[in-house]
């Protein structure tokens, strides 16, 4: 384990969150299996394999437009010209080579006769006495979409972990793709610690809150696409957090815990992993989120989110989340983040990078949430993003600071 102690990292003994994500994502490696399955039941599934195009898209030239089928060679070089109509072409059709000294009606993707060379649109001839009126100054391939235009045979069009996105569920039915190799989902156990805390339903005795983090955590997992092995609320001693951490490894592929992770004694989580397997990190130099653990459970990967549902959401997002998706199979790049202007001052500065839950107008400014408790989690109802204080920073109106909008970093 080790911490950062350099002079401007914030608070000595605590980790940089870009080394905890960088060491994290080294040590986490695709534990998910392959099957596979239909097109059209692989919505958001990640890819286990690379995709080639084996057809053209288009698979031939056709036309961009309603309109005529021309020869270039049979147009007047600086003057109109009327030629006969020799065939009609709609979508679907195949057609025949342009006879000589002829146009044929096309329309919006239907395939470009042998021949043509150009597409004239229907706006821009005349009709007379059966003849079209072909305009001057027609050019080489105009309102001609051509073969291989958006994929040619041989592209790598998908690497293997690819999250299979409506777009990239189009794009593998143009290049007529019926079926995928995916990776199927994880199972990752949840565990709540807490003697405080209480099911929604259920009423609230004296001391007791409700157990808001699973559902988050819940929601979380369920919208990356994995399977969530639902071990309740944990009891805060030992014994009940060792035996819901063997429970947990022998069930399931990975672990999240929320709470009990701190240096409390009534904070047993990791106390029970360094028993029952080994700690690699704790403590990450991040406001909201410092008590953040990352270890294993025999051999299985867990990630300690701290209790407080604001930290727990936000440790989440930046440093369990990559190392789940990795573990799904899923190609992981950096958070997507944006340069945007402070719509605030702040003298005081903290010693931990600290991610403000904010809102971003579309003028570019970012206006912090008035309270930034850990325990508010509503606070991230109201706004749209976080917003990176890096520590020691004294916060000038207008001064510009990276912006992770929420729902790009909660949907990568
Ligand atoms: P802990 O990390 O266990 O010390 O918890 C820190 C704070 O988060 C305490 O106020 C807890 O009551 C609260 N908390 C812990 N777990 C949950 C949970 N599952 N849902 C809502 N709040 C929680
Ligand atoms: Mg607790």
């Amino acid at each position: 384990m080790s911490g950062c102690d350099q002079p401007g990292c914030g608070q000595p003994g605590l980790m940089p969150l870009a080394q905890a994500r960088q060491q994290l994502l080294a040590q986490a490696e695709c534990r998910a299996a392959r099957e596979r399955c239909s097109l059209s039941a692989a919505t958001d599934r990640i890819l286990a394999s690379d995709i080639y195009a084996q057809v053209d898209v288009p698979p031939a030239d056709n036309s961009a437009m309603d309109g005529y089928a021309v020869r270039l060679s049979d147009l007047a070089p600086n003057a109109e010209t009327r030629l006969p109509v020799s065939q009609r072409i709609p979508a679907g059709a195949a057609p025949l080579p342009l006879a000589a000294a002829s146009v044929a009606r096309i329309f919006t993707g239907a395939e470009i006769p042998a021949g043509a060379d150009a597409v004239v649109m229907q706006e821009q001839v005349r009709v007379e006495g059966g003849q079209v009126v072909i305009p001057a100054d027609v050019r080489a391939q105009q309102n001609i979409r051509p073969r291989g235009q958006d994929l040619a045979v041989g592209t790598l069009v998908l690497a293997a972990g690819a999250r299979l996105t409506p777009v990239a569920l189009g794009v593998l039915a143009s290049i007529g793709v019926a079926e995928v190799e995916v990776y199927k989902p994880l199972r990752v156990a949840i565990l709540a610690t807490g003697d405080e805390l209480v099911e929604p339903g259920a009423p609230l005795a004296a001391g007791q809150i409700y157990n808001s983090n699973a559902y988050l955590i819940r929601g979380l997992l369920q919208s990356l696409g994995m399977q969530v092995v639902e071990l309740g609320v944990i009891a805060d001693t030992a014994q009940a957090t060792e035996s819901a951490l063997r429970q947990a490894a022998d069930t399931a592929d990975l672990i999240l815990t929320t709470g009990g992770v701190s240096v409390g004694e009534e904070d047993h989580v990791k106390a029970a992993i360094e028993k029952l397997g080994r700690i690699d990190l704790w403590k990450v130099n991040l406001k909201p989120g410092k008590p953040f653990a990352a270890g294993w459970v025999a051999e299985v990967p867990l990630y300690a989110l701290p209790g407080n549902p604001g930290s727990a959401l936000i440790t989440f997002a930046l440093l369990a989340q990559p190392c789940l998706l990795k573990a799904q199979g899923m190609t992981v790049s950096e958070p997507f983040s944006l340069p945007v202007r402070a719509a605030f001052s702040r003298a005081r500065v903290q010693s931990r990078d600290e991610y403000l839950r904010a809102s971003c107008s579309s003028d570019g400014y970012a206006t912090p949430w008035g309270n930034q408790s850990s325990g508010m989690l509503s606070s991230l109802l109201n706004t749209n993003g976080l917003l990176r204080v890096p520590a020691g920073t004294v916060v000038e109106q207008g001064q510009v600071l990276e912006f992770f909008p929420l729902a790009m970093l909660l949907r990568p």
